[in-house]
């Protein structure tokens, strides 16, 4: 199993691509969420995922940062479905809140002959807290990680060999979410600049956390490896060697601070 990560940045970021990212087993991806926009088709050619390896897609909330590309995602899909270049169905896991906004956006963006392909080639799973689903080879439990600005989902996968990563979404670690993420050999958590520039970046007002805060709690929970994406862009040639720093100033375990189209095996 590895991770590619295709985004790594906040919401307004230009000089890298929104947080998405794809899990993958071998010929087949999971994709989790997909950015803000189209640029998604070129990340997914630069890291060399075939669409048809894409059968399920997660979208953690509506922000457009994050359900944007999914757009993309589905109007690509439905043309190669159109075109008997993918092997129906595509599954697409979100909360209600999320499946609204998305139904939405498609009726009012795309072609009728591609809206046509829900629930029929592309089906829309409308999930709820402790819901369950198999994706490449995982077995993914989703949770709510009670956002304060805007309903949002993360995920636990149970990975093949049995190991266990978290997917905390956009926002900070909430302890209602424990029991989904403590132990976890992975864990995936936003970090949007340094507790050292907190003063530049305002992440509290942003209801982000910093590197800092993400490596304390990765430690109080007992994470082995801490991943940390969702960050500022104006750091980008210094941001692996020194968020790396300041997370290990406070956690034990691995840190990993991708760039955009990074793999890191699982
Ligand atoms: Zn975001």
């Amino acid at each position: 199993m590895e991770i590619v990560m295709l985004g790594t940045g906040y919401a307004m970021a230009e000089n890298c691509y929104n947080t998405c990212f794809t899990l993958v087993n071998e010929e087949e991806v999971l994709l989790v969420d997909a950015g803000g926009g189209n640029q998604i088709f070129q990340q997914l050619a630069s890291a060399k995922i075939p669409y048809q390896n894409i059968k399920a897609m997660f979208i953690t909330h509506a922000h457009t940062d994050h359900i944007l590309g999914a757009i993309w995602m589905i109007r690509k899909l439905a043309a190669l479905i159109h075109k008997k270049s993918y092997a129906a169905p595509f599954h697409i896991y979100c909360h209600d809140q999320a499946a609204d906004a998305l139904l939405q956006i498609c009726r009012l963006t795309l072609p009728a002959k591609f809206i046509r392909e829900f629930g029929e080639t592309i089906i829309l799973h409308t999930v709820e807290e402790g819901d369950k689903a198999l994706a490449a080879g995982m077995e993914l439990t989703f949770f709510d990680i009670h956002s304060t600005k805007l309903k949002q989902f993360g995920f636990q996968a149970i990975l093949p060999d049995g190991r266990k990563l978290a997917c905390l979404g956009d926002e900070p670690y909430n302890p209602e979410c424990r029991r989904f993420v403590e132990h976890s050999d992975w864990l995936l958590c936003e970090a949007f600049c340094r507790y050292e520039d907190r003063e530049t970046f305002h992440p509290y007002e942003k209801h982000h956390s910093t590197v800092r805060d993400a490596g304390t709690i990765a430690n109080k929970l007992g994470v082995k490896n801490l991943l940390l994406y969702h960050t500022e862009e104006k750091s980008l040639s210094t941001r692996k060697e020194r968020y790396t720093a300041e997370a290990q100033s406070v956690f034990g375990g691995n840190v990993f601070v991708p760039d955009d189209l990074e793999r890191i095996k699982l």
